[in-house]
């Protein structure tokens, strides 16, 4: 399976701070995951026109999002930039099928009025939207793709099988979460990477200590602890949030210290493919 990280910051990418490792990609833009053999699009942040314009994707039949944070989903008007023919007098154009679950609803009704936004792009004929219960699994192709409540309880991962295959993706809100047992030991995890109050590598301080546990956020610590219970063949680290920061040499020994300590870990890149 290919999944390319279109997005790897956090909430709050910095505008003149934020950088990745990765030279052809040197800023992080906002959270999303897409999923090339299904044609899934996992969120859409601010950042999404300019995501798929760099990786060149244009035909997306899928899309689900994690949470209603704006920072995943703002740029939902992309499913019109990329769908609506703007050519021919009665429009032919293309149509994603976005799946939501119950859960989500409320909170797209309740904010942002996305809830209004969605159903203006389905009555213009870009998107189809089919409401699923919370914990629900569909088939894509021969995929099967199952949405993971966590602990707050508005925000969702995705736990994919396919052939032989079992990837886990969550792009955020992990805080509190107790991995069930099916989503351990699965080939690839995808988990956001969470903040540091302090810079694992160099020790500089970044935020004002107890800020993270006043805000509820989850810590980059924590995050390593439940890639530890989840216990993937190799994990991903996303949604780089505060750390955005970290330059090359940092992320490489960062991967060193994850690697010694016996996680077998990536901190991703915009840009970054996986060919599982
Ligand atoms: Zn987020």
């Amino acid at each position: 399976m290919r999944i390319e990280f279109l997005g790897t910051a956090g909430g709050v990418p910095s505008l003149y701070k934020s950088v990745s490792q990765h030279l052809d990609t040197i800023q992080r833009t906002g959270p999303a995951i897409y999923i090339n053999d299904l044609q899934l699009l996992i969120d859409t942040s601010e950042d999404i026109f300019y995501q798929l314009r760099r990786s060149q994707i244009d035909d997306i039949k899928y899309g689900v999002y994690s949470h209603w944070h704006p920072d995943h989903t703002v740029g939902l008007r992309i499913w019109e930039t990329l769908n609506y023919d703007f050519i021919n007098k009665i429009p032919q154009s293309k149509k994603s099928k976005i799946y939501i679950t119950e859960q989500q609803v409320a909170y797209f009704k309740k904010y942002f009025g996305h809830w209004d936004h969605l159903n203006y792009l389905s009555e213009l004929g870009v998107i189809e939207k089919e409401i699923v219960e919370n914990n629900s699994r569909i088939n894509i192709n021969n995929a099967s793709i199952e949405w993971i409540q966590l602990a707050e309880g508005f925000a969702f991962g995705f736990y994919i099988t396919f052939n032989a295959e079992r990837i886990l993706i969550i792009p955020d809100e992990i805080k509190n979460y107790i991995p069930i047992a099916k989503i351990k030991e699965v080939d690839v995890a995808i988990l956001p990477f969470g903040s540091n109050e302090v810079n694992p590598v160099t020790h500089e301080r970044i935020h004002e200590a107890g800020m993270l546990e006043e805000l509820g956020e989850v810590r980059f610590d924590e995050s390593v602890e439940l890639a530890y219970e989840i216990n993937a063949k190799h994990t991903y680290f996303t949604h780089i949030e505060a750390t955005e920061s970290l330059n090359e040499i940092q992320v490489m020994k960062l991967e060193q210290q994850l690697k010694q300590s016996g996680l077998n870990a990536t901190i991703a890149y915009d840009g970054l493919i996986i060919q599982t």
